[in-house]
């Protein structure tokens, strides 16, 4: 269930110190160490699985979990607006492959897809 050389696992095993904002049973929500905007929030499930695609397989309900867990900190800290990204693969910026919804939010973004 869980990965000793995945720095997600170790931040969830309480190995690595972090800026938590939410745990609950199945999920851990931190703030990323390189914030892109004033709420940039890593919403994480304390299964180890690679990415959104084998976590919608393995645990449909811990990603129905996962998106609310993102609308509560959203509420909390920026009108309940936000942009929620799985980077999912290598060529598009996962570089932890342990899934992890970004949460961002508290300014004007636009959009642009690259
Ligand atoms: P991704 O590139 O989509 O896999 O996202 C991984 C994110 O994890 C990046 O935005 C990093 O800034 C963030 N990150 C890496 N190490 C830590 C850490 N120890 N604490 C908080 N965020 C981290």
């Amino acid at each position: 269930m869980s990965d000793t050389d995945c720095i997600f696992c170790q931040i969830i095993a309480g190995e690595i110190p972090t800026d938590m904002v939410v745990e609950t049973e199945t999920i851990v929500a931190f703030r990323d160490i390189a914030p892109h905007a004033p709420t940039h929030v890593l919403v994480v499930p304390r299964q180890h699985l690679a990415d959104i695609t084998d976590l919608a397989a393995a645990a449909p309900d811990v990603l129905a979990e996962l998106i609310d867990v993102a609308q509560r900190i959203a509420d909390d800290e920026c009108d309940g607006q936000f942009r929620l990204i799985f980077n999912t693969g290598p060529r598009v910026g996962q570089s932890v492959f342990h899934v992890h919804g970004h949460v961002i939010g508290g300014a004007d973004l636009g959009w642009s897809p690259a």
